[in-house]
Protein backbone atom coordinates (compact mmCIF):
# COMPACT_ATOMS: atom_id res chain seq x y z
CA UNK A 1 0.00 0.00 0.00
CA UNK A 2 2.64 2.28 1.41
CA UNK A 3 5.01 1.21 -1.66
CA UNK A 4 1.77 2.13 -4.43
CA UNK A 5 1.06 5.35 -3.16
CA UNK A 6 4.37 6.35 -2.88
CA UNK A 7 4.73 5.19 -6.62
CA UNK A 8 1.19 7.45 -7.38
CA UNK A 9 3.49 10.48 -6.53
CA UNK A 10 6.40 9.94 -7.76
CA UNK A 11 4.62 9.02 -10.96
CA UNK A 12 2.45 12.37 -10.87
CA UNK A 13 5.40 14.43 -10.10
CA UNK A 14 7.39 13.02 -12.83
CA UNK A 15 4.62 13.63 -15.23
CA UNK A 16 4.03 17.59 -13.86
CA UNK A 17 7.74 18.16 -14.34
CA UNK A 18 8.34 16.47 -17.76
CA UNK A 19 4.99 17.41 -19.30
CA UNK A 20 4.58 21.13 -18.83
CA UNK A 21 7.12 21.53 -15.51
CA UNK A 22 3.99 22.57 -13.41
CA UNK A 23 5.26 21.51 -10.02
CA UNK A 24 8.23 24.10 -10.86
CA UNK A 25 6.48 27.21 -11.91
CA UNK A 26 4.32 26.43 -8.74
CA UNK A 27 7.78 26.27 -7.10
CA UNK A 28 8.86 29.03 -7.91
CA UNK A 29 5.72 31.13 -7.07
CA UNK A 30 5.95 29.61 -3.56
CA UNK A 31 9.82 30.78 -3.67
CA UNK A 32 9.00 33.86 -4.83
CA UNK A 33 6.24 34.61 -1.62
CA UNK A 34 8.87 33.11 0.62
CA UNK A 35 10.83 36.09 -0.25
CA UNK A 36 8.57 38.64 0.06
CA UNK A 37 7.46 37.37 3.69
CA UNK A 38 11.57 37.41 4.42
CA UNK A 39 11.72 40.86 3.26
CA UNK A 40 8.90 42.21 5.11
CA UNK A 41 10.01 41.08 7.96
CA UNK A 42 13.82 42.31 7.26
CA UNK A 43 11.89 46.12 6.44
CA UNK A 44 10.02 45.56 9.91
CA UNK A 45 12.30 44.64 12.27
CA UNK A 46 15.02 46.28 10.33
CA UNK A 47 17.28 46.38 13.69
CA UNK A 48 17.47 42.77 13.98
CA UNK A 49 21.19 42.00 12.95
CA UNK A 50 21.29 39.68 10.76
CA UNK A 51 24.36 40.75 8.14
CA UNK A 52 27.97 41.50 8.14
CA UNK A 53 29.41 44.34 10.60
CA UNK A 54 26.29 44.26 12.61
CA UNK A 55 26.33 40.61 13.45
CA UNK A 56 27.36 39.73 17.27
CA UNK A 57 30.66 37.51 16.57
CA UNK A 58 29.43 34.58 18.64
CA UNK A 59 29.28 30.84 17.96
CA UNK A 60 31.38 29.32 15.37
CA UNK A 61 33.24 31.69 13.16
CA UNK A 62 34.92 31.14 9.54
CA UNK A 63 38.05 33.47 8.11
CA UNK A 64 36.21 36.01 5.92
CA UNK A 65 37.83 34.82 2.77
CA UNK A 66 36.84 31.54 3.36
CA UNK A 67 32.95 32.28 4.33
CA UNK A 68 32.90 33.92 0.92
CA UNK A 69 33.89 31.15 -1.07
CA UNK A 70 31.55 28.27 0.70
CA UNK A 71 28.84 30.99 0.55
CA UNK A 72 29.16 31.39 -3.50
CA UNK A 73 30.78 27.96 -4.36
CA UNK A 74 27.74 26.07 -5.04
CA UNK A 75 26.54 28.57 -7.80
CA UNK A 76 30.06 27.98 -9.65
CA UNK A 77 30.09 24.54 -9.26
CA UNK A 78 26.23 23.36 -9.87
CA UNK A 79 24.96 25.85 -12.50
CA UNK A 80 27.28 24.08 -15.06
CA UNK A 81 25.97 20.84 -13.96
CA UNK A 82 22.08 21.31 -13.76
CA UNK A 83 22.68 22.94 -17.37
CA UNK A 84 24.33 20.14 -18.91
CA UNK A 85 22.51 17.54 -16.95
CA UNK A 86 19.19 18.29 -17.91
CA UNK A 87 16.97 16.72 -20.79
CA UNK A 88 17.76 19.24 -23.52
CA UNK A 89 21.21 19.78 -25.21
CA UNK A 90 22.45 23.11 -24.17
CA UNK A 91 22.11 25.25 -27.56
CA UNK A 92 24.92 28.23 -27.91
CA UNK A 93 22.13 30.84 -26.54
CA UNK A 94 22.06 28.98 -23.41
CA UNK A 95 25.92 28.69 -23.35
CA UNK A 96 25.90 32.80 -23.55
CA UNK A 97 23.25 32.89 -20.91
CA UNK A 98 25.48 30.11 -18.90
CA UNK A 99 28.70 32.31 -19.48
CA UNK A 100 26.91 35.88 -18.45
CA UNK A 101 25.92 33.76 -15.33
CA UNK A 102 29.52 32.44 -14.35
CA UNK A 103 31.14 35.60 -15.03
CA UNK A 104 29.34 37.70 -12.37
CA UNK A 105 29.83 34.34 -10.27
CA UNK A 106 33.71 33.77 -10.86
CA UNK A 107 34.30 37.15 -9.67
CA UNK A 108 32.11 37.01 -6.83
CA UNK A 109 33.46 33.55 -5.74
CA UNK A 110 37.45 33.71 -6.70
CA UNK A 111 38.27 37.44 -6.70
CA UNK A 112 36.01 39.21 -4.70
CA UNK A 113 37.20 37.07 -1.70
CA UNK A 114 40.76 37.44 -2.27
CA UNK A 115 40.31 41.90 -2.88
CA UNK A 116 38.30 42.46 0.71
CA UNK A 117 40.40 43.85 3.25
CA UNK A 118 39.03 43.53 6.53
CA UNK A 119 41.83 41.72 8.63
CA UNK A 120 40.12 40.84 12.18
CA UNK A 121 36.66 40.48 10.68
CA UNK A 122 34.79 36.57 10.86
CA UNK A 123 31.98 34.93 9.67
CA UNK A 124 29.50 33.24 11.87
CA UNK A 125 29.14 29.75 10.37
CA UNK A 126 25.17 29.73 10.05
CA UNK A 127 25.08 32.62 7.76
CA UNK A 128 27.59 30.87 5.62
CA UNK A 129 25.37 28.21 5.82
CA UNK A 130 21.96 30.03 5.16
CA UNK A 131 23.30 31.92 2.35
CA UNK A 132 24.93 28.63 0.73
CA UNK A 133 21.54 27.12 0.96
CA UNK A 134 20.00 30.26 -0.43
CA UNK A 135 22.33 29.82 -2.97
CA UNK A 136 21.64 26.26 -4.30
CA UNK A 137 17.86 26.81 -4.66
CA UNK A 138 18.65 29.75 -6.72
CA UNK A 139 21.34 27.81 -8.65
CA UNK A 140 18.58 24.62 -9.07
CA UNK A 141 15.82 27.02 -10.05
CA UNK A 142 17.86 29.02 -13.06
CA UNK A 143 20.17 26.05 -13.97
CA UNK A 144 16.59 23.61 -14.01
CA UNK A 145 15.51 26.20 -16.68
CA UNK A 146 18.46 26.05 -18.74
CA UNK A 147 18.81 22.53 -18.98
CA UNK A 148 15.10 21.57 -19.29
CA UNK A 149 12.55 23.97 -20.20
CA UNK A 150 14.24 27.37 -22.08
CA UNK A 151 14.33 26.87 -25.85
CA UNK A 152 16.02 29.95 -27.43
CA UNK A 153 16.71 29.91 -31.29
CA UNK A 154 20.08 31.62 -31.93
CA UNK A 155 18.16 34.78 -33.29
CA UNK A 156 17.29 35.09 -29.50
CA UNK A 157 20.43 36.61 -29.35
CA UNK A 158 19.42 39.90 -32.11
CA UNK A 159 16.06 40.79 -30.05
CA UNK A 160 15.98 44.23 -28.49
CA UNK A 161 15.31 41.59 -25.01
CA UNK A 162 18.87 40.48 -25.04
CA UNK A 163 20.75 43.05 -26.45
CA UNK A 164 18.93 45.44 -23.77
CA UNK A 165 19.27 43.12 -20.72
CA UNK A 166 23.04 42.66 -21.60
CA UNK A 167 24.10 45.94 -21.88
CA UNK A 168 21.88 47.08 -17.70
CA UNK A 169 24.02 43.67 -17.12
CA UNK A 170 27.09 45.15 -17.87
CA UNK A 171 26.43 48.64 -17.05
CA UNK A 172 25.22 46.97 -13.28
CA UNK A 173 28.21 44.74 -13.33
CA UNK A 174 30.54 47.89 -13.90
CA UNK A 175 29.21 49.46 -11.30
CA UNK A 176 28.99 47.12 -8.75
CA UNK A 177 32.49 46.35 -8.90
CA UNK A 178 33.23 49.97 -9.24
CA UNK A 179 31.72 50.57 -5.94
CA UNK A 180 33.14 47.46 -4.25
CA UNK A 181 36.15 48.57 -5.36
CA UNK A 182 35.38 52.19 -3.65
CA UNK A 183 34.89 50.47 0.22
CA UNK A 184 37.50 48.23 -0.18
CA UNK A 185 40.01 50.65 -1.07
CA UNK A 186 38.90 52.50 2.11
CA UNK A 187 41.11 50.04 3.92
CA UNK A 188 44.12 50.85 2.32
CA UNK A 189 45.70 51.06 5.80
CA UNK A 190 44.63 47.81 7.12
CA UNK A 191 43.10 48.75 9.27
CA UNK A 192 39.05 48.10 10.15
CA UNK A 193 37.30 50.84 10.56
CA UNK A 194 34.76 52.53 8.80
CA UNK A 195 34.75 55.32 6.30
CA UNK A 196 32.60 57.59 4.31
CA UNK A 197 32.78 56.76 0.94
CA UNK A 198 32.80 59.31 -1.74
CA UNK A 199 33.66 58.37 -5.58
CA UNK A 200 31.04 57.10 -8.32
CA UNK A 201 27.48 56.33 -7.58
CA UNK A 202 28.25 57.10 -3.45
CA UNK A 203 27.71 60.40 -4.54
CA UNK A 204 23.78 59.83 -4.78
CA UNK A 205 23.41 56.43 -2.83
CA UNK A 206 25.06 54.79 0.00
CA UNK A 207 24.87 51.67 -1.14
CA UNK A 208 25.88 51.49 -4.79
CA UNK A 209 27.38 48.27 -4.72
CA UNK A 210 23.75 46.69 -4.38
CA UNK A 211 22.50 48.86 -6.81
CA UNK A 212 24.53 47.66 -9.58
CA UNK A 213 24.06 44.04 -8.55
CA UNK A 214 20.18 44.51 -8.73
CA UNK A 215 20.89 46.33 -11.68
CA UNK A 216 22.71 43.15 -13.18
CA UNK A 217 20.02 40.42 -12.40
CA UNK A 218 17.41 42.94 -13.99
CA UNK A 219 19.60 42.72 -16.85
CA UNK A 220 19.59 38.98 -16.79
CA UNK A 221 15.57 38.60 -15.81
CA UNK A 222 15.53 40.44 -19.37
CA UNK A 223 17.78 38.83 -21.21
CA UNK A 224 16.78 35.70 -20.57
CA UNK A 225 12.94 36.56 -19.97
CA UNK A 226 11.73 33.83 -17.93
CA UNK A 227 10.24 33.72 -14.91
CA UNK A 228 13.34 31.64 -12.65
CA UNK A 229 15.49 34.74 -13.64
CA UNK A 230 13.11 37.17 -13.13
CA UNK A 231 12.68 35.38 -9.51
CA UNK A 232 16.32 35.59 -8.83
CA UNK A 233 16.39 39.07 -9.54
CA UNK A 234 13.07 39.48 -6.86
CA UNK A 235 15.16 37.38 -4.68
CA UNK A 236 18.05 40.26 -4.92
CA UNK A 237 15.85 43.19 -3.94
CA UNK A 238 14.42 41.34 -1.42
CA UNK A 239 17.83 40.78 0.29
CA UNK A 240 19.95 44.06 -0.60
CA UNK A 241 16.90 47.18 -0.22
CA UNK A 242 16.35 46.02 3.56
CA UNK A 243 20.22 45.77 3.81
CA UNK A 244 20.84 49.12 1.83
CA UNK A 245 18.35 50.96 4.29
CA UNK A 246 20.26 49.61 7.28
CA UNK A 247 23.73 50.18 6.47
CA UNK A 248 22.07 53.95 5.04
CA UNK A 249 20.99 54.57 8.66
CA UNK A 250 24.22 53.17 10.22
CA UNK A 251 25.92 55.30 8.35
CA UNK A 252 23.61 58.73 9.28
CA UNK A 253 24.02 57.69 12.86
CA UNK A 254 27.32 57.11 12.94
CA UNK A 255 28.82 59.96 10.85
CA UNK A 256 27.61 63.19 11.85
CA UNK A 257 28.82 64.89 8.28
CA UNK A 258 27.01 62.01 6.67
CA UNK A 259 26.07 63.89 3.05
CA UNK A 260 22.28 64.81 3.41
CA UNK A 261 21.27 64.28 -0.31
CA UNK A 262 21.90 60.81 -0.29
CA UNK A 263 19.96 58.29 -0.27
CA UNK A 264 19.83 54.50 0.50
CA UNK A 265 19.70 52.62 -2.64
CA UNK A 266 17.93 54.38 -5.43
CA UNK A 267 19.18 57.68 -6.68
CA UNK A 268 16.32 60.33 -5.77
CA UNK A 269 13.72 57.60 -4.63
CA UNK A 270 15.38 55.62 -1.73
P1 LIG B 1 29.34 45.81 2.09
O1 LIG B 1 29.13 47.08 1.34
O2 LIG B 1 28.73 45.71 3.45
O3 LIG B 1 30.93 45.53 2.27
C1 LIG B 1 31.77 45.32 1.18
C2 LIG B 1 33.23 45.39 1.67
O4 LIG B 1 33.59 46.75 1.92
C3 LIG B 1 33.47 44.68 3.00
O5 LIG B 1 34.79 44.19 3.00
C4 LIG B 1 33.31 45.78 4.04
O6 LIG B 1 34.03 45.54 5.24
C5 LIG B 1 33.89 46.96 3.32
N1 LIG B 1 33.20 48.20 3.69
C6 LIG B 1 31.88 48.47 3.54
N2 LIG B 1 31.60 49.72 3.94
C7 LIG B 1 32.76 50.26 4.35
C8 LIG B 1 33.15 51.55 4.87
N3 LIG B 1 32.25 52.52 5.02
N4 LIG B 1 34.45 51.77 5.20
C9 LIG B 1 35.37 50.78 5.03
N5 LIG B 1 35.09 49.55 4.53
C10 LIG B 1 33.81 49.29 4.19
O7 LIG B 1 28.87 44.65 1.15
P2 LIG B 1 28.44 43.13 1.49
O8 LIG B 1 29.54 42.48 2.26
O9 LIG B 1 27.06 43.10 2.02
O10 LIG B 1 28.36 42.56 -0.03
C11 LIG B 1 29.54 42.42 -0.81
C12 LIG B 1 29.14 42.16 -2.26
O11 LIG B 1 28.29 41.00 -2.36
C13 LIG B 1 28.36 43.32 -2.89
O12 LIG B 1 28.83 43.53 -4.19
C14 LIG B 1 26.93 42.84 -2.91
O13 LIG B 1 26.23 43.39 -4.00
C15 LIG B 1 27.08 41.32 -3.01
N6 LIG B 1 25.96 40.63 -2.35
C16 LIG B 1 24.94 40.10 -3.11
C17 LIG B 1 23.84 39.51 -2.53
C18 LIG B 1 22.70 38.98 -3.36
O14 LIG B 1 21.66 38.64 -2.82
N7 LIG B 1 22.84 38.85 -4.68
C19 LIG B 1 23.74 39.40 -1.06
C20 LIG B 1 24.85 39.98 -0.36
C21 LIG B 1 25.90 40.57 -1.00
P3 LIG B 1 33.38 44.73 6.47
O15 LIG B 1 33.16 43.34 5.93
O16 LIG B 1 34.42 44.79 7.53
O17 LIG B 1 32.06 45.39 6.84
Amino acid sequence: MKNRALFLIKFVYMNSIIENNTVYYYSLIIWIIFGLIIFCILIKFNKIPTYGRYFPKRGILLNNRLGWILMEIPTLILMPYFTFNGFNYPNTVIICFLSIYMAHYMNRTLIFPFRIKSKKKKLPIHIVISAALFNLCNTFFIGYYFGNIAEHEITWLQTPYFISGLIIFLIGMFINIKSDTILINLRKNNNDDYKIPFGGLFRYISCPNYFGEILEWLGFAILTWSLSTLTFMLWTCFNLIPRAIRHHNWYKHRFNNYPDERRAIFPKIL
